[in-house]
């Protein structure tokens, strides 16, 4: 509910309640017709004046006889409750006399607080009203009114602020979209795409399906990291088939209050079948699915609207052309009874796009910009491993910006690159290192540098290496696979663990003294050993599983445990000793390098290697 509709509501609210108080008001103050003074009593003065002195009359009125000195009519009204006459009415009976008062007499009466006027007024004229009797009522009112209305605003606001757009008492309204995505846009991830081809036919023609009595999957979950184009695959289907889009995330239903999440899934697919064919997606779906947990109270609508989504998901018949479906990056929590048959019993797997993938993926989104002829997206493909479809997408639009910073009309290469750059280490910092810090930096990126070139791996191609700091680094050595790999052997993971110790190393060996430069490098470094040891039988220790794959369980004793600890020890303490080996044995070539970064601030691989070959040593690898 928004915020003007809450302020009307307590205006109006407000002008009602106050108009209502303002006629009981005037109906209170107005004299009741139907209680009429009857049968008017006439007594001595004397007998009057006692009568008022002893307060039997409430209220009354003295009405001087023109010109005659103390000679006045006085009237009353008898005190006690109305009484019912014979003809039905309420009466008041009143009392009159007239006569001659005394001082002591008018005395009595003003004490009494009878009023006093002309003969005029006592027989039954009104007493002429100050201003006040008129404009009190009227400003109580107003205030009132006005009094109403700011406590109603304030309290609808204060409402409003808290229940925000969780607001209990507001219908969510589900718009569907016309997804115009189709599945051209949606690249290197064709396995999926034809998984999900079968379901822009049956959307395009359920009759068709429903002739043969082929039951279609009401539910499909779409599992992978995030930014691999699961939302986009769902809208290619939804844009293929024409079929509404309704879209939202599992987290709009999770809310404050036990119910509304359920009654939204009931809306929603109320909808959805209104309008079929469609498509409802549920991003997050982690957030509702999860696992049921063991009956925290804290879970309560969490359940309930699960339930409601399975209800529904049962409910609909599977010829119905509404297919849902889900994404998420965490199909291990994912409650089963969501993916039991006739519901998300379709499970397709978006990953993070290989090497054609990322070319692909590039050149979709390659078409938004002005790419410059000279750039070879398998290149920069090669370059953006573990990339997903978002963050390529992401670097397209950060290099076009770049070239629009340098006011040129096409993306180079180096716009790329430095978008790249900037979308995996960071921006460059721009913060100015000492001399002092160059030099250490250049070594350490050079012993890197050097050891790759030296473990002789050619699955991964050194990019280049550079000096200038970015993101948290100081310097940083860029590799590219020359394709993905998926199987690691024992030798490339040494290779790589050698190239991440020879930052130390050439820090230890060309300065002689120590930095904490390497420790992102002593992390995966020991990461690696240990996998080595506990996952994947490569040490001495022999063929057997120490710990689940993740890390998460161990399967050995404790005993056996620090026997292999022991192991991964001896493992790295190996590789470092023949990463020293190498860079002492090397030294000069590990200088150079150093040398021509501290000069250039960043070279290639190329350079790397035309280095290596000047101090002639890969003759002396290859013999
Ligand atoms: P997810 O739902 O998996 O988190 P999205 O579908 O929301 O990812 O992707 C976000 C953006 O990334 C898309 O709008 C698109 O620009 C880009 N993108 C992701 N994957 C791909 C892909 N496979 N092909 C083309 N573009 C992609």
């Amino acid at each position: 509910m928004n915020k003007k509709i809450i302020l009307c509501l307590s205006v109006g609210a407000a002008l009602f309640l106050g108009f209502a108080g303002f006629n009981v008001y005037l109906t209170e103050t107005r004299p009741d017709p139907a209680i009429a003074p009857v049968g008017t009593q006439v007594m001595p003065m004397g007998e009057f004046m006692e009568g008022v002195r002893r307060s039997d009359f409430t209220d009354g009125r003295i009405g001087y006889l023109p010109g005659s000195q103390g000679l006045a009519e006085v009237r009353a009204t008898r005190g006690g409750l109305p009484h019912l006459q014979e003809n039905g009415s309420l009466a008041l009976s009143t009392v009159k006399s007239t006569g001659r008062l005394t001082e002591a007499d008018v005395q009595a009466l003003r004490e009494k607080r009878f009023l006093e006027g002309d003969l005029n007024f006592v027989r039954g004229g009104t007493a002429p009203k100050a201003f006040r009797d008129y404009a009190l009522p009227v400003v109580d009112a107003i205030t009132q009114i006005l009094g109403l209305a700011l406590l109603f605003t304030v309290v609808g606001l204060i409402l409003h602020r808290l229940l925000g757009r969780n607001n209990a008492f507001a219908a969510k309204v589900f718009t569907p979209v016309n997804s115009t995505v189709k599945f051209s846009a949606v690249a290197g991830c064709n396995e999926a795409k034809e998984e999900v081809t079968e379901i822009v036919e049956f959307l395009k023609s359920p009759e068709r399906f429903r002739a043969t009595g082929a039951r279609m999957p009401k539910g499909v979950l779409l599992v992978g990291p995030p930014g691999t184009g699961k939302t986009m695959l769902a809208k290619a289907v939804a844009g293929e088939a024409n079929a509404k889009f309704y879209s939202l995330s599992g987290s709009d239903f999770v809310e404050l209050y036990v119910g509304v999440g359920a009654s939204r899934v009931r809306a929603l697919f109320k909808e959805a079948r209104r309008h079929a064919p469609s498509i409802i997606f549920i991003d997050e779906i982690d957030a509702v699915g999860r696992q049921r947990s063991t009956g925290a109270a804290g879970n309560q609508e969490h359940e309930q609207t699960l339930n409601a989504l399975l209800v529904e998901m049962d409910g609909f018949a599977s010829d119905e052309a509404v297919v849902v479906f889900a994404a998420t990056n965490r199909a291990d929590v994912i409650d089963k009874a969501l993916q039991r048959p006739g519901r998300f019993d379709r499970q397709v797997f978006v990953g993070l796009p290989d090497l054609k993938g990322r070319e692909d993926i590039l050149r979709v989104h390659a078409h938004a910009v002005k790419l410059d002829e000279s750039v070879d997206l398998n290149d920069v493909a090669k370059a953006t491993s573990g990339f997903s479809g978002a963050d390529l997408a992401n670097l397209v639009n950060e290099g076009a910006l770049h070239a629009a910073r340098r006011n040129a009309t096409t993306v180079l290469r180096q716009d790329l690159e430095e978008a790249r750059d900037k979308i995996s280490w960071g921006r460059e910092n721009g913060s100015m290192l000492t001399a002092e810090d160059r030099k250490i930096v250049s070594h350490h990126e050079a012993g890197h540098a050097l050891m790759q070139v030296l473990s002789g791996d050619g699955s991964v191609k050194l990019h280049k290496v550079t000096i200038i700091p970015r993101g948290q680094s100081l310097g940083s050595t860029h590799f590219s696979p020359e394709r993905d790999v998926c199987n690691f052997s024992k030798s490339q993971i040494l290779a790589r663990i050698w190239c991440l110790m020879g930052g130390r190393v050439a820090e230890e060996i060309a300065l002689g003294s120590i930095t904490n430069g390497a420790s992102a490098d002593i992390q995966q470094a020991s990461s690696l050993a240990r996998q080595m040891v506990f996952e994947w039988g490569m040490s001495s220790f022999g063929f057997l599983a120490l710990s689940k794959p993740d890390a998460s369980e161990a399967l050995a004793s404790a005993q056996t445990i620090y026997e292999a600890e022991q192991h991964v020890k001896t493992l790295l303490a190996e590789q470092y000793r023949h990463t020293t080996e190498q860079l002492q044995r090397y030294r000069s070539a590990l200088d150079a390098i150093a040398e021509a970064l501290m000069e250039k601030e960043t070279i290639s691989g190329d350079d790397v290697q035309e280095i290596v070959s000047r101090t002639s040593i890969l003759e002396e690898i290859a013999a």
